[in-house]
């Protein structure tokens, strides 16, 4: 698993930090909060959906409306 910030909080009990980030999944789903804090918002069109892909390492999302890409 990749260093990061996530994993090197300061402050964080390791009970809290297995409850908050123990599995791939829960780390995802927080990187992406992180990243999207109000969810997918299209910078094309404003739309707020998206379709989630994966290439390779790379992630990103089509626009559920005007069919943008971004990562
Ligand atoms: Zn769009």
């Amino acid at each position: 698993m990749a260093i990061n910030g996530i994993q090197f909080q300061k402050g964080l009990s390791l009970p809290a930090f297995l409850r908050d980030y123990g599995t791939e999944e829960q780390c995802e789903a927080l990187f992406i909060k992180a990243r999207l804090p109000d969810g997918f918002i299209c910078p094309c069109c404003g739309h707020g959906a998206a379709y989630e892909f994966k290439r390779r390492e790379l992630r990103y999302w089509q626009c559920g409306a005007c069919r943008h890409q971004t990562s």
